[in-house]
C-alpha cells in the first residue's frame, strides 16, 4: 500500500484546494472523492464572494452572536486577498469580478439593525460604508425606491463555481496529486505511523488525513471516532434570461433571503439561501422559487417580466452558529477537519491553504486557533 504524507476525503473546493496546496509545498497527497471532482455544493453554489456578516442570522441570533462571528471576518478578508491572484496562480479563467457588495434594507427597524451590524464589522476591520439614501439614489438607481440604507463593501464579489475546484485540481494534478474518482471512503482506523482508509477501490494509508467531505464531514468524522456537528440542508438557486447590464454589484436584502448578482452574460443569479426540498435527493422547491424571484423583483423592478431559465437546489454544509470547524482534531492526532459552512466557496483558499500548512507541520499564514473542533 502506498504511504502518503497526506490524505484529503473530499473532491469539492475545499479539498481541491487543500491538495492543491499541500503539493505546492511538495507533500505526497492522495485525494480521494466518492463520486467526480466538484458535483457536490462547490460546483452548485452561486458564486458570491461575501465578506459581510450575513444579516439573517444576525436579525436571528443577535449582536452578541455576530461580535462572535466577527472572528471569521479576517479569514474571509484574507481568502479575498488570494482570490484577487488566483486567476495568475491556477493559470486560468475563473469568472472572478470584485466590484462589491450591497446590503439595502427598507424598515427603520432594519436599518437600525444594519447600522449596528456595520459597527461590529467596523470593529474587526472590515471596510463598509453606509450609503443613505441620496448616496443610494446615486450610485444604485437600479434599486426599488422604498430602499432607504445601504451597507456596501467594496471587496466582495463573485467567481464561477464551476470554474475553481477544476482548476485547482488539475494545478495540483501537475504538482503530482492522486487524485482518486469513485473513491467512497468507508472506514477510517488510526495507527501507530498514520491512518488507514478503506475506500471502495482500494485501502491507502496516510501520515495524516483531512476531512474536506462537506454535507457529509459527520459521517466521516465519525469513521475515525470523532464527532462533530455538520449539518447539511438543501438550498437553492435561480437564473434568469439574459438582460441589459443593470446591476454592478452583489445584492443583498435585508427584508428577506435574498442575494442576487448579474452574470457578465447578462442572466441575474438570484439566491440567498432558499430551503429546497428533499425526496433522498434535493429538488428545487416552487414556492421558494417563486418568493425568491418576487422579492428580487421587489428589490430591483427591472427583473419585472424576466422569466427564469434554470433552477436548481444542492446540499450545502452548515454550522447552526455559522462558525467554521478548522484544524486538527484533539482526540485524534493527525486527523484534521476543514469545514466551512454556509460561505466555504468564499473562504476556500486562504482555509485550505492554512489547513495544508498545518497538517504538514508549518505555522499557516491565518490564524485558525478559536476555530478548532
Ligand atoms: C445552492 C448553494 C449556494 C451557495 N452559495 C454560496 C455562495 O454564493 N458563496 C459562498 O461562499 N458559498 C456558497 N455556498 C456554500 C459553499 O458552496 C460550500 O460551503 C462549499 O462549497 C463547501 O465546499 P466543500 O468542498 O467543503 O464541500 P463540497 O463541495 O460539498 O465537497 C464535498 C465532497 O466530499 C465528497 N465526499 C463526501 N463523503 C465522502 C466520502 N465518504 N468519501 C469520499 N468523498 C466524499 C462529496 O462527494 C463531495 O464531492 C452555497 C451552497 C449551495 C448548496
Amino acid at each position: 500500500m502506498p504511504q502518503y504524507d497526506l490524505a484529503i476525503i473530499g473532491g469539492g473546493l475545499a479539498g481541491a484546494a487543500t491538495a492543491y496546496y499541500a503539493c505546492k509545498r511538495g507533500a505526497s497527497v492522495l485525494l480521494l472523492e466518492r463520486r467526480d471532482l466538484n458535483l457536490g455544493a462547490s460546483g452548485s453554489n452561486a458564486g458570491s464572494i461575501h465578506a459581510q456578516i450575513p444579516f439573517d442570522p444576525f436579525s436571528n441570533l443577535g449582536p452578541e452572536w455576530a461580535r462572535r462571528y466577527a472572528a471569521t471576518l479576517p479569514l474571509f478578508q484574507a481568502s479575498i486577498r488570494q482570490w484577487g491572484g488566483l486567476e495568475d496562480e491556477l493559470q486560468g479563467h475563473l469568472g472572478l469580478s470584485a466590484k462589491g457588495g450591497l446590503m439595502v434594507a427598507a424598515t427603520e427597524g432594519d436599518c437600525a439593525a444594519l447600522r449596528a451590524k456595520v459597527e461590529i464589522e467596523r470593529a474587526a476591520g472590515l471596510d463598509v460604508d453606509l450609503w443613505d439614501k441620496d448616496a443610494l439614489d446615486r450610485k444604485a438607481p437600479f434599486l426599488a425606491s422604498g430602499m432607504k440604507l445601504g451597507a456596501f463593501c467594496g471587496i466582495e464579489g463573485k467567481a464561477d463555481p464551476f470554474a475553481v475546484a477544476p482548476l485547482y485540481a488539475k494545478r495540483a494534478i501537475a504538482l503530482g496529486l492522486d487524485l482518486r474518482r469513485n473513491a467512497d471512503v468507508v472506514a477510517i482506523s488510526a495507527g501507530q505511523d498514520g491512518f488507514t482508509l478503506k475506500a471502495s477501490q482500494a485501502d491507502f494509508t496516510a501520515r495524516r488525513v483531512v476531512n474536506a467531505a462537506g454535507a457529509d464531514a459527520a459521517r466521516v468524522a465519525a469513521m475515525a471516532g470523532i464527532h462533530v456537528e455538520i449539518e447539511a440542508h438543501a438550498i437553492q438557486v435561480s437564473v434568469t434570461e439574459k438582460r441589459p447590464q443593470t446591476l454592478p454589484y452583489l445584492l443583498y436584502f435585508t427584508g428577506e433571503k435574498l442575494t442576487l448578482k448579474q452574470s457578465a452574460e447578462g442572466g441575474f443569479l438570484i439566491g440567498g439561501g432558499w430551503p429546497a426540498r428533499l425526496k433522498g435527493y434535493p429538488v428545487v422547491d416552487q414556492r421558494s422559487m417563486i418568493r425568491n424571484l418576487s422579492i428580487a423583483q421587489e428589490v430591483v423592478p427591472a427583473l419585472h417580466g424576466v422569466d427564469i431559465v434554470r433552477s436548481w437546489a444542492a446540499m450545502v454544509n452548515g454550522t447552526a452558529d455559522w462558525r467554521p470547524i478548522l484544524g486538527e482534531a484533539p482526540e485524534v492526532p493527525g486527523f484534521y477537519l476543514n469545514l466551512f459552512p454556509w460561505m466555504g466557496f468564499t473562504a476556500a483558499p486562504a482555509v485550505s491553504e492554512a489547513i495544508a500548512a498545518l497538517a504538514l507541520g508549518e505555522t499557516p499564514a491565518v490564524d485558525l486557533r478559536g476555530f478548532g473542533l
